[in-house]
């Protein structure tokens, strides 16, 4: 995985690395969809939206995402979780779980099927 790929990036590899295990019409508009990005239009938002709706797809596709925010923020050193409720956001909107338990899955925007982050991560760094 190249070293500076931001996360928009990633959704196209992630898109193309999935391709041989779609079906038949999914496969058609994802890789029309990875043909408007090459040529210059960003089309991230609508490849996540696709490849949700696809039950067996969306787990991969958040798994590899997931791993993707992992590498590219790392927790700041002296990071510490408050044992309070810890505040979680959409990457991509304003949604935002608060999480009573730790351990609690944060679970996924309803309108993007992301992964939510915690906030610090969000608001911090610009990563
Ligand atoms: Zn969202």
């Amino acid at each position: 995985m190249p070293e500076n790929e931001d996360l928009t990036q990633a959704v196209y590899r992630v898109a193309r690395e999935l391709l041989p295990e779609m079906d038949e019409p999914l496969r058609r508009e994802v890789a029309s969809l990875l043909e408007r990005a090459e040529r210059g239009e960003k089309t991230d938002n609508l490849l996540v939206e696709r490849i949700s709706a696809d039950e067996r797809l969306r787990p991969r596709l958040r798994n590899a995402l997931a791993a993707k925010r992992t590498l590219s923020c790392p927790p700041a050193a002296g990071d510490i979780v408050p044992p309070a409720a810890r505040r979680y956001v959409c990457p991509q909107c304003d949604y935002v779980r608060y999480l009573q338990k730790a351990g609690q899955e944060p679970g996924e925007c309803p309108e993007h099927h992301l992964p939510l982050i915690p906030y610090e991560q969000k608001a911090g760094s610009g990563c």
